[in-house]
């Protein structure tokens, strides 16, 4: 396959390229560089298969240029972290709505497969967990906004789904939950290489809120392994899919187990939701994904857990 990925030299993307070089496949990349980073890519240019191009997926010539190459499209260039997220929201709906409107405009002119990123952030602060891809969105007031992310995400799946229903565009959704592992980058806010890194430098390990509130966290080599399992499944198009991992840890006890793990003698310290985010700020209690959906259709297991994923973490920032 010729596979092109919006956002592809962010965290997910790169290791989705690396994988789908693996398996033979000719990727290129579109990347503005916003929250990417060409070091995620670096050991990628000497690959003749692969290829890039710094620019937003608003230069729609551009795009309908290399959707023309491309036998499937991954579109996981957005606006990520919910730090970035409250403290420009302006840029986020525009850049995760417009961006999705030229990739599905121009997948759609030659049919293209498009693969969507979305969030379980969509779920919102339901409590119905685990949470599975027919409940209710449950979504905050407009100024709170933090929701202004999850929104942008849900329009992005509707629009992709009436592309799908009304000019029949292949089009797969999938809501990705915490996805973690080597190359994230802490600067947006995320959890875990926030506490590796706070931790390795010993600086306060800082739990917002009472941490009591829950994740749980998937590897991003699960992730695209997963992705990979439903491009090549044609019963997944037209359809929405969790892919995460039913490992749930409260913030408090991640943040005891890094500071146990790297041996940190740093001290734990919570600061309130309006001082780490914006007055008013709301987060949800509980995050697990109902996996029965991806698991009946294409047998998906995640296959790394937490202790895992923190090992490579650190050892990833100590390097
Ligand atoms: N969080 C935290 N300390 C940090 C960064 C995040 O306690 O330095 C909390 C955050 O408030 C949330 C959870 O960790 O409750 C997960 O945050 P993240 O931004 O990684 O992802 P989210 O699930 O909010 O999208």
């Amino acid at each position: 396959m010729h596979v092109l990925i919006t956002g592809g030299a962010g965290f997910i993307g790169s290791h989705l390229s690396d994988a789908l070089l693996a398996a033979g496949h000719r990727v290129h990349v579109i990347d503005d560089l916003s929250t990417g980073s060409i070091g995620n890519i670096a050991h990628l240019k000497p690959n003749p298969a692969f290829s890039y191009t710094v620019d937003t997926v608003d230069n729609e010539r551009l795009l309908a240029e290399l959707v023309d190459e491309a036998d499937v499209i991954f579109h996981l260039a957005a606006a990520v972290g919910v730090k970035k997220i409250v403290e420009e929201p302006v840029a986020t709906i525009e850049n995760n709505v417009h961006g999705t409107e030229v990739v599905l405009r121009q997948a759609n002119k030659k049919k293209k497969l498009v693969v969507i990123a979305s969030t379980s952030e969509v779920y919102g602060k339901s409590t119905d967990v685990p949470f599975n891809e027919d409940q209710d969105l449950v979504m905050g007031p407009t100024h709170k906004h933090r929701w202004a992310y999850a929104c942008s995400k849900a329009i992005d799946e509707f629009l992709g789904l009436a592309y799908h229903k009304e000019r029949k565009l292949p089009v797969i959704i999938v809501r990705f939950f915490n996805t973690v592992g080597p190359r994230q980058s802490g600067q947006y806010g995320m959890v875990i290489p926030n506490f590796v890194k706070q931790a390795l430098a010993g600086t306060p390990i800082t739990v917002h809120g009472d941490g009591t509130q829950s994740r749980s966290f998937t590897y991003v080599g699960d992730v695209v392994r997963a992705l990979l399992a439903l491009v090549a499944e044609p019963k997944a198009i037209g359809q929405v899919f969790n892919i995460g991992n039913g490992e749930e840890i409260t913030i408090n006890a991640l943040a005891e187990k890094v500071k146990a793990m790297t041996g940190s003698a740093s001290e734990i310290v919570r600061i309130p939701y309006d001082q780490a985010y914006e007055s008013g700020f709301e987060d949800m209690p509980r995050r697990v994904p109902d996996l029965t959906k991806i698991r009946n259709l294409v047998g998906y297991e995640p296959r790394v857990g937490l202790d895992q994923i923190l090992r490579e973490v650190i050892d990833y920032m100590r390097a």
